[in-house]
């Protein structure tokens, strides 16, 4: 009788908590290493594409996210004058797709809630920071800190996921992996009522002043309080003094110049929060890699491709990591045997081409929201204006931002997705 394979996930973020579901689920013993005491994450609000919604069905976890987030239709973003720069809905890329805005908590709470039926195949190891990953005679080792102590476990393979700042993923296999220039500053809010609550709004002025409004919806403990979350880019040697060294009332007199409406609200409701005066900063990594796995280490999430959230992907493509890892597995498994050199070429197919394609669109697109190249501006609110104008490029831009491209000419579809049967994967290259 063949042993049960056990696999070790390092990190319980998106990544690390979707592909445990869909190990577990394949009957392999997953113990999952996360460096934090308790499952908390920080952070604002973000924004799941239908690709990412499309892994949550095939998680069985659809439902619950949907009574928590907030539906999002699409993205208007606006420049100095008022006019619309940005004008992407998802009804363009499929009548029925649709965003939905999540506060980080609420994702985590969902994923755990998905892990429930497979109690049995998981173990946690919290507070547990992995430091090393060796791989030797047909067994990965892991290696780091229990709190004062050491410990060192042995795996049939590891999956890397512990996020953009990674140390452990390979760095043989690592091409790029710098900080970007610019970063943000995030609050959560109640609800913005003064736009359509079921856009994302941005309001741009040049490539150096930028502002969202994304709609969140509730945090589980609170169901009923309806949140937003509202970000502003800034260098990042910026981030740090801009809540201590109280740079609000600069910035509120910057967003009133251009947009009015929006800088009222925005006084109401720092006053009505003044005791709760936090700002998050977010800063971000640009990693690229040229594989992502082989043998018996894998990398996944952001550890794998970080890029700046300038398309809103990140978590998605987390996920989609985690489906491609379920299907790659469900692939190359026989009589509980896995074979890793067919898992990773399964993998590969289905992740690598889309990969590059989101990371060289957010490389590209960056600068002209956050730089200071006189250039920038102007030349994104020539291309985009005259872009918007045409059917295709409307199509393939709301494509793009529902996360399902896999190449320039080639998309994955919703429903191939979602169903939980494997997949025959090239025939879901479209
Ligand atoms: C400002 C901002 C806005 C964003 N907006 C969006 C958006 O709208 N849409 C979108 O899809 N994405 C967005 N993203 C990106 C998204 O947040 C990430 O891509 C996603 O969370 C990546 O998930 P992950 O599981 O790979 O990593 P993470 O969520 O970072 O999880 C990594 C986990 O590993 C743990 N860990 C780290 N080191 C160790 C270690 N040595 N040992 C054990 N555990 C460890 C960490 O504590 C953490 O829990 C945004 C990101 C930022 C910064």
């Amino acid at each position: 009788m063949p042993k049960t394979l056990h696999f070790a996930i390092v990190g319980a973020g998106t990544a690390g908590l979707a592909s445990t579901i869909l190990l577990a689920r394949q009957n392999i013993q997953v113990s999952i290493f996360e460096k934090a005491a308790k499952l908390d994450p920080v952070g604002a609000g973000l924004l799941l594409q239908p690709s990412g919604l499309a892994v949550f069905q095939h998680l069985d976890v659809l439902e619950q996210a949907l009574q928590l987030g907030a539906e999002v239709t699409g993205l208007e973003g606006q420049l100095a004058d008022g006019s619309l720069l940005v004008n992407s809905h998802y009804r363009e890329a499929h009548p029925q797709y649709f965003g939905l805005g999540i506060h980080r908590a609420t994702l985590c709470h969902v994923l755990e809630s998905g892990l429930k039926p497979y109690q049995d195949w998981v173990s946690w190891y919290m507070n547990h920071d992995v430091e090393q990953i060796i791989e030797q005679n047909n067994e990965t080792i892991l290696k780091g800190k229990h709190g004062q102590d050491t410990f060192e476990m042995h795996f049939d393979a590891v999956f890397i996921a512990n996020g953009a700042r990674s140390q452990l993923r390979p760095k043989a296999w690592v091409e790029t992996d710098q900080p970007y220039p610019w970063g943000a500053v995030w609050k959560i809010v109640p609800e913005c009522q003064i736009n359509n609550p079921k856009i994302l709004h941005q309001f741009y002025d040049r490539s150096h002043i930028m502002m969202g409004i994304l709609p969140t919806g509730a945090i589980p403990e609170h169901p009923n309080q309806r949140l937003s979350s509202v970000f502003w880019s800034l260098p990042t040697e910026k981030l740090q003094s801009f809540s201590t060294q109280n740079a609000q009332p600069e910035w509120l007199d910057e967003i009133a110049k251009r947009w009015s409406k929006e800088s009222d609200w925005l006084k109401d409701i720092l006053k009505q929060t003044e005791n709760q005066n936090v700002w998050l900063t977010a800063q971000y990594r640009d990693v690229v890699m040229k594989q992502f796995g082989q043998g018996r280490i894998g990398v996944l999430g952001d550890a794998a491709h970080a890029m700046s959230p300038q398309l809103g992907q990140g978590a998605n493509m987390a996920l989609l990591d985690a489906w491609a890892l379920g299907q790659a597995v469900e692939y190359s498994m026989q009589n509980q045997q896995l074979d890793f050199v067919k898992l990773w070429q399964k993998y590969h197919e289905i992740r690598y081409s889309a990969t590059q394609f989101y990371q060289f669109l957010s490389r590209l697109l960056t600068p002209l929201y956050q730089s200071h190249h006189i250039w920038a501006g102007p030349l994104r609110d020539l291309c985009f204006g005259f872009m918007y104008k045409i059917p295709y490029f409307r199509k393939e831009m709301a494509i793009t931002i529902s996360g399902l491209k896999t190449g320039a000419f080639s998309q994955l579809d919703y429903q191939d997705i979602a169903q939980k049967t494997p997949l025959n994967i090239r025939n879901t290259l479209k």
